[in-house]
């Protein structure tokens, strides 16, 4: 009997094996492994200029980068979220010791209501936190105004956008900040690993998510605040950029299905 085959939502994509090689033989020859090394610092670059957005900042995943990017604001009150989004997203904003108010979201394209928004916030709202679905874009303009509106940040949740363009401006420098994730199930991955970007200079928060990523080490003797293992290594890094050549293609072959 012939095997089924099987057809699967998503399957990680992988770079053709021999454009991955000569990254694994530098590292090899340099034993630099981790630690912002060159490729991080490469991928770094090169993601803020496909995605067009000010800066970027790497993580050993998706999920850190948010928790970290919501421990930056420094903080403790309610974020309003919607609880159509991956376990996550709220897991991020209770482990802050912040607590999840959510949103409903609207019918058609599952992101969050826009308009039921405003009747949650309250005195204590520290922040928004809206989940891009699907690829789907929030309402970027309305949450803009409700931001500024209120003197709230808006966080992204950008995991499901990779590459999304809104009116041509890249869908991670709307808002205050977005997290990405490339997790090896995602369209774009590098293994394990995610990035926090901003659309508009903000050194003070680039530098903070730094310190946060690498236990607040910022020099031989400097350790500025408490912070953890939040780094990237060089392997992760490496596919990144193998796959940031591809993305293209990966996106075609998901459209397929
Ligand atoms: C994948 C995902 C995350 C978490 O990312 P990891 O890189 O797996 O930690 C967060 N939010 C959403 C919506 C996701 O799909």
């Amino acid at each position: 009997m012939k095997k089924k085959e099987e057809i699967y939502v998503t399957k990680s994509s992988l770079p053709p094996l021999e454009e991955f090689l000569p990254y694994l033989e530098k590292l090899w020859e340099t034993r630099l492994l981790t630690n912002m090394g060159e490729f991080h610092e490469q991928f770094k670059k090169e993601l803020s200029g496909f995605l067009s957005v000010e800066n970027t900042e790497l993580f050993v995943n998706g999920h850190v980068a948010l928790e970290l990017l919501i421990e930056s604001l420094g903080n403790k009150g309610e974020i309003i979220t919607t609880p159509f989004s991956f376990a996550s997203t709220t897991h991020a904003i209770v482990r802050n010791g912040c607590t999840p108010v959510f949103c409903d979201i609207e019918e058609d394209f599952y992101t969050i209501d826009v308009k039921k928004l405003r009747s949650l916030i309250t005195k204590d709202t520290v922040a928004i936190l809206p989940v891009h679905v699907y690829g789907h874009i929030c309402d970027v303009e309305e949450l803009d105004r409700i931001s500024k509106e209120y003197g709230i940040p808006v966080l992204y949740d950008a995991a499901h956008a990779f590459g999304e363009r809104y009116h041509g401006r890249g869908v991670g420098s709307f808002g205050y900040a977005s997290m990405f994730s490339f997790h090896a199930t995602k369209v774009f991955h590098s293994i394990e690993g995610g990035a926090v970007c901003i659309g508009e200079k903000n050194p003070e928060l680039m530098h903070k998510l730094y310190a946060l990523k690498n236990f607040g080490i910022m020099g031989q003797e400097s350790v500025e605040l408490v912070g953890c293992n939040g780094k990237m290594n060089e392997f992760s890094a490496a596919m990144g950029l193998c796959n940031l050549r591809h993305i293209e293609d990966y996106i075609k072959e998901r459209e397929k299905r």
